[in-house]
């Protein structure tokens, strides 16, 4: 059997017209389970608490098949002078200074995934896994993550099972929207990707807000989507870990 992952990034009451437009897509796609990534903070101006309606909406969609995942505490990266050029390039290119548990400590890790773990827990929202904002994770910042009770976190390269300690390699596709020429690229090297990856047992579909306001972007997704529900079965990453326990 064959299974693939959607998770939906950046959850927040920010993004809240772009996220369920996305979740409607993939649900006219026929994934009804997949995995959103909250942000229990955005940019420390967008507490998820304060936004009710907002909250039931998450809660519907848990009852419905989604599951919740933590995504950082505010997805921004602080001022941190980075050490060498290879971090300065990550910071400011690949992540628009988004890298929020790039460059922490295992001390300042812990307190922002205590904090957002309360702000979740205040709004009555439950999370399987931690999802590092652009996936970079500082060697601090994964030890901290063995102090909570989560089940995995997940990186560019796989799932990393925190209960059983091992990692899983698991391809993503993703695609970038920052640009209309970033769009254009990473469409079709989604396409490819999704070709190189037919024969690996689990796939990771990773989506972003700013994915659904690009037309083109969502009519490349569809065909993305269609292909890989052809053969494979969409599940939770909770039940992808379970799976690969199994494999
Ligand atoms: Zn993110």
């Amino acid at each position: 059997m064959y299974y693939i992952n959607v998770s939906i990034h950046d959850v927040t009451p920010a993004f809240e017209e772009e996220i369920k437009h996305l979740v409607k897509a993939c649900e006219s796609l026929g994934i009804s389970t997949g995995t959103l990534l909250v942000i229990p903070n955005f940019h420390n101006k967008c507490r998820v608490d304060k936004y009710g309606r907002f909250v039931n909406w998450l809660k519907q969609q848990s009852q419905n098949g989604w599951e919740l995942a933590m995504h950082g505490f505010t997805h921004a990266e602080d001022i941190v002078k980075p050490k060498n050029i290879f971090e300065y390039f990550i910071s400011n290119f690949y992540t628009n200074r988004e890298g929020e548990f790039y460059l922490l400590s295992e001390e300042e890790a812990k307190n922002r995934i205590t904090d957002g773990i309360e702000l979740l827990k205040k709004s009555g929202l439950h999370v399987n896994g931690f999802v590092a904002p652009a996936w970079l994770l500082s060697d601090g910042a994964k030890k901290a993550l063995y102090d909570f009770q989560f089940k995995y976190t997940t990186t560019l390269r796989g799932i990393h099972d925190l209960e059983k300690k091992k990692f899983y390699k698991v391809p993503v596709i993703t695609f970038s929207s920052r640009s209309a020429v970033r769009a254009v690229v990473s469409c079709a090297f989604a396409k490819l990707m999704s070709l190189l990856v037919s024969k690996k047992p689990a796939l990771r579909l990773a989506l972003h807000p700013l994915d659904a306001r690009n037309v083109d972007l969502m009519q490349v997704l569809k065909r993305i989507c269609k292909r890989e529900l052809s053969y494979r079965q969409s599940v939770t990453l909770d039940k992808m870990v379970n799976i690969l326990r199994n494999l």
